[in-house]
């Protein structure tokens, strides 16, 4: 493709080509490279509320806010003015502060599940932790996973792991070992009686079931009426150890995170992304008979140098403390942004009916997600049933078409959205406008 000064991404095509020399496929995650949608993948400058701006200085109402975290939008103010005071203090010790008891403490509060807290760095450490604690607890080796869930890209976690290995068709990861991908079972999304006839046969081996309660790095997909429920018994009736991984649900599907939504009860839950308020921070938590069993508490062991850093902290406490607190009985932050993502999964429904796009659109709380089905009526439950039945080309039309109009979603239909408390009214009648556009573009 040619450089031209009226290419709408020649800066970007720039900065990838002399990123690509450097680093591995030019980015240092796999889902940021467009492999899902073909072009180069856009750099942004900046971020200011719901907007971004990319290098050649064009405007987007963004809707992946750096895949979940930012839900009060890019650079909040109450977030940019915890991490610079904390910043002017000192950005890491290396031993304890009192932020880190406090974050705990908000999160305990708002997760009725949960006991206690261990922060680690990243939504990978938490169920890559969560799982060694399960095994650990339990003395047992195998877990259950279910295909198309994304935990993290531990060892363990990554066989069947939906959107970035999805997208890039990759089945599995080389350099996992066949000995540690063997002790990793995988059965179908929502499929309840698959599990349950793993646990007729391995039952007593399994240390661990994993899920994300809404299924949501492989699209956006609910869990069947029962089936997290049918989880929760079965691992109950085993002594098996349930983990929610809710690094992507927890704080966005709801204040208690997708757990309270189902009203479900789990042993572990992982969280990540929103916790740290836009900076880097996961963390696993739950019942503090098997949290005990953490070093220094108990033997199994997990650290980290950065683990708790005062700047992480400082930000996730602002970010939770303004997305839930009503001021003067107003809507919350969160209950705000949940309210603009129903105006725009409804209108996403009405503009499939009135374009003739089918589509499946989802949404609970501030996240959504939409698949561009191949036959109207198809209906996608699990990541099986996602393969077969999404248009991947209608998609990609589509994509373009939104970016062309100043809206950015996530670059494949395999990744969920987020909307953010700065999104206004506003913001979401524009981004219904492009998509009635695109839908017909895309329509072909
Ligand atoms: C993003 C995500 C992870 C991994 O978190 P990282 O911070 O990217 O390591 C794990 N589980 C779920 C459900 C996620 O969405």
């Amino acid at each position: 493709m040619t450089l031209t000064t009226t290419d709408r991404y020649a800066r970007s095509k720039e900065l990838f080509a002399a990123a690509q020399a450097v680093i591995p496929g030019g980015v240092n995650s796999p889902v940021r490279a467009f492999r899902g949608v073909g072009g180069t993948p856009i750099f942004f400058a900046s971020g200011s509320g719901a907007h971004v701006e990319d290098v050649d200085g064009n405007r987007y109402i963004d809707y992946v806010l750096s895949w979940g975290p930012l839900l009060l939008g890019h650079a909040h103010p109450a977030v940019i003015q915890a991490i610079t005071e904390q910043a002017a203090r000192g950005t890491s010790f290396g031993a304890p502060t009192a932020l880190e008891t406090e974050l705990a403490e908000l999160v305990i509060k708002l997760v009725p599940s949960i006991e206690q807290v261990r922060f680690v760095n990243s939504g990978t450490e938490a169920t890559m932790s969560a799982l060694r604690l399960a095994r650990a607890h339990t003395g047992r080796e195998k877990i259950v996973k279910f295909i198309g869930c994304y935990h993290g890209h531990a060892d363990m976690l990554l066989v069947q792991a939906g959107s970035g290995v999805a997208t890039l068709g990759l089945p599995d990861s080389p350099g996992v070992p066949a000995s540690t991908a063997a002790a990793t079972l995988t059965v179908e999304y929502n499929d309840l009686e698959a599990v349950t006839e793993l646990f007729r046969v391995h039952g007593d081996s399994i240390a661990a079931v994993i899920v994300e309660p809404i299924a949501a790095n492989m699209g956006f997909v609910l869990p069947e009426p029962g089936f997290l429920q049918g989880l929760r018994d079965l691992t109950r009736n085993h002594g098996t150890v349930l983990i929610m991984d809710e690094v992507m649900t927890g704080f966005r599907a709801a204040p208690g995170g997708a757990q309270s939504v189902w009203g479900i009860d789990p042993d572990l839950t992982c969280l990540g992304k929103v916790i740290g308020g836009g900076l880097p921070v996961g963390a696993y938590a739950g019942k503090k008979e098997i949290m005990q069993k953490v070093a220094p508490a108990g033997p199994m062991y997990q650290a980290g140098t950065l683990s708790g850093n005062p700047l992480a902290m400082a930000a996730g406490l602002a970010m939770l403390h303004t997305a839930f607190d009503s001021i003067d009985g107003a809507p919350t932050p969160f209950q705000r942004a949940a309210g603009r993502a129903q105006t725009l999964a409804d209108g996403m429904r009405s503009l499939s009916e009135e374009t003739g796009v089918p589509l499946q659109v989802g949404n609970v709380g501030t996240m959504f997600g939409f698949y561009f089905l191949k036959d109207a009526g198809a209906k996608v439950r699990s990541y099986a049933e996602a393969k077969q039945r999404v248009d991947a080309d209608r998609f990609t039309r589509f994509f373009w078409a939104m970016c062309e109009r100043g809206v950015y979603l996530a670059p494949s239909q395999f990744e969920a959205g987020f909307v953010s408390s700065a999104h206004d009214t506003v913001d979401i009648a524009v981004t219904l406008t492009a998509a009635r556009e695109s839908l017909l573009a895309a329509r072909g």
